[in-house]
């Protein structure tokens, strides 16, 4: 392609919306475009990088016996109705009407609709185990779109869905998806580590979360250089301080002036923030009914909502902070100085490390007033006592002991054993060898591929722009005539091009009048991994030879310039190099 005739138009400024690298520069490389908040669209070279992500997709997922099908985006609410998540998803769900009043939505996910594709066709244990996927556009309306592709409203996902006859078989799908989700990030060059994640309210089966490490990812995973403990902090459970043992102290109302927070009442009461209990007070609002909940943990802890979500087996939707004005009537609590004696009118919960500590101090519901020696069991008790903490820097690792790290990443896949919850709310079942009808086994296994997009250009790129890993950059090469109106020099780099191009090489050939400064940064921003530049030496057939990654130019004989070039693309071009030595985030 020459780049005169390409439909690119790269921006020299920051765009004002973006706030992180990969949205800066995919914006500024003319790779994506914004619509509105949380909808963008893909120019040229940012459809070809999404290409060649999806196919190397593609090409781990058939490997496996995966068997690509493409569904519509458009879902009927019947189906939704009958798993129970109609009401369940809450406004993250794009609800539309048609003209006759049936209800639809454009799908945030596609359990539903993969089940009853299964039910359908899938009647016999013969035709099982079955992996069908798809790659396919999403919708969710989310809360915060925000960071370009990385959370955004319309995204495209894969997602495949497996179903087996029985534990065993989800076993297999289950691990043979983890190894080819472990393929796919490698040989796209990002460093995705998998962690543990949470299940949600569903609880007990097993899933992973493939995590880019990246500063500006909104995941955050703890990780044990010990024991190898590599989780969610959703999901790492917090060890409980030690029991406590000694005397419990006598009730006594202490005066505490405008101490409001933890760090004040601790101030000014000279205790340490760890012997306080601190309130958090919470409105649900779950499908039918409306209700309170106070959470209590120690006052140097930090609550830990999706813990909180699913002691209460409620979707994250539900439940929002009360006003403790508006509430302090129904359920006593004074704000600041709510304290677990006395509250009423609400559900209690407790972190489990509170049962056992001895002589705390907590809020009295009176304004400027706290009490002492609180103890659990004489003085409250919870209707629900369970680990509600977050996982923090410096935790001891629930596993081993030692100190946790946490680090911060991007969620670009998650792997999900869902068992028999959509079969059996949607009777998906198969005729076993006696013809005995049994529920079949299912697993969801998605990859953000947009936001993989995003991720790879968080780790691949400089100051200048983006780096791309050759195996999905949206050329190999771009050769760079400095000064197109010199014939020597466009013979020479229309030459380099086509050779380049008949072995197979991507290449792109700015041809265009503009200034060799506006040029190379073109090039930098746009990050094609290998730059041959035909310059005033065009005349001897010595070219510059340039590697995005490395930033040397190197002076070479237009051959050795084009041998070089074909040499590195063909033995990269798969990213199968990446799977013998993966590339490491700094
Ligand atoms: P998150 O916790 O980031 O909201 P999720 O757990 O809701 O993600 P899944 O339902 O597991 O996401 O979807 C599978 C994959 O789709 C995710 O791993 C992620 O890579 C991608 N994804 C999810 N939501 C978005 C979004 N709003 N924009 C872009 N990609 C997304
Ligand atoms: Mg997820």
């Amino acid at each position: 392609m020459k780049l005169s005739k390409m439909h690119i138009k790269t921006l020299r400024e920051v765009p004002s919306e973006a706030e992180i690298p990969s949205h800066i520069l995919l914006l500024r490389a003319g790779m994506i475009t914004k619509l509105v908040s949380g909808i963008y669209g893909f120019l040229p070279l940012g459809r070809r990088v999404l290409r060649k992500i999806e196919d190397i997709i593609r090409e781990e997922m058939d490997e496996r016996g995966g068997e690509e099908i493409l569904m519509s985006a458009i879902q009927p609410a019947e189906l939704w109705e009958e798993s129970g998540r109609w009401n369940a998803y809450g406004p993250e769900m794009w609800r539309l009407t048609d003209r006759h009043g049936r209800s639809f939505c454009l799908g945030p996910t596609h359990e539903e609709i993969f089940t009853d594709l299964a039910r359908r066709d899938i009647t016999s244990y013969r035709q099982l185990p079955a992996r069908i996927y798809q790659i396919q556009t999403k919708y969710r309306d989310e809360a915060r779109p925000r960071f370009g592709l990385m959370r955004s409203r319309e995204f495209i996902m894969k997602d495949l869905y497996s179903f087996d006859r029985d534990e065993a078989g989800l076993d297999e799908s289950y691990k043979a998806m983890y190894e080819a989700y472990d393929a796919v990030f490698k040989r796209c060059g990002l460093d995705a580590r998998p962690v543990e994640a949470d299940t949600g309210a569903i609880g007990g089966n097993a899933s992973h979360e493939f995590t880019a490490l990246s500063s500006v990812g909104e995941s955050e995973i703890a990780s044990c250089d010990s024991c190898g403990l590599a989780t969610t902090v959703e999901r790492g459970k917090v060890l409980d301080a030690k029991p406590e043992s000694g005397e419990e102290l006598e009730l006594e109302k202490v005066h505490t002036p405008s101490a409001t927070t933890i760090e004040e009442v601790a101030k000014y009461l000279e205790i340490d923030e760890a012997r306080t209990i601190k309130a958090l007070l919470f409105v649900v609002d779950d499908e039918d009914s409306e209700y309170y909940v106070a959470a209590f943990i120690r006052g140097d802890r930090e609550l830990n909502m999706t813990k909180l979500v699913n002691a209460l087996g409620i979707a994250e939707h539900s439940i929002a902070f009360a006003d403790e004005e508006a509430i302090s009537k129904t359920t006593g609590c004074v704000g600041g100085f709510t304290g677990p004696i006395g509250l009423k009118n609400c559900k209690l919960i407790v972190d489990s490390e509170l049962v056992h500590m001895k002589n705390l101090v907590a809020g009295a519901n009176e304004k400027d007033y706290h009490i002492k020696n609180v103890n659990y069991g004489r003085d409250y008790e919870g209707d629900i006592v369970v680990d509600i903490k977050t996982l923090k820097e410096g935790y001891p690792c629930p596993v081993c002991g030692n100190p946790v790290k946490i680090t911060r990443g991007i969620e670009v896949g998650q792997v999900f054993k869902l068992g028999d919850k959509y079969s059996k709310a949607m009777r998906a079942t198969y005729k076993d060898e006696e013809q005995k009808d049994r529920l079949m086994l299912m697993g969801c296994y998605g990859i953000g591929v947009s936001r993989t997009l995003a991720a790879i250009v968080e780790q691949h790129h400089d100051d200048n722009g983006i780096i791309w890993p050759i195996s999905v950059a949206p050329f190999h090469v771009m050769v760079t005539v400095i000064n197109p109106a010199e014939d020597m020099q466009l013979a020479l780099a229309s030459d380099i091009y086509e050779k380049l191009k008949s072995k197979g090489v991507e290449v792109i050939l700015d041809d265009r009048k503009e200034r060799p400064g506006v040029k190379f940064k073109d090039a930098d921003l746009m990050g094609f991994p290998i730059n041959i530049i035909v310059g005033r030496r065009a005349t001897e057939n010595i070219v510059e030879y340039k590697l995005r990654a490395e930033g040397e130019k190197e002076e070479l004989h237009s051959e050795e310039a084009v041998n070089r070039a074909v040499k590195l693309v063909v033995e990269q071009r798969d990213g199968r190099n990446y799977l013998k030595e993966p590339f490491k985030a700094e």
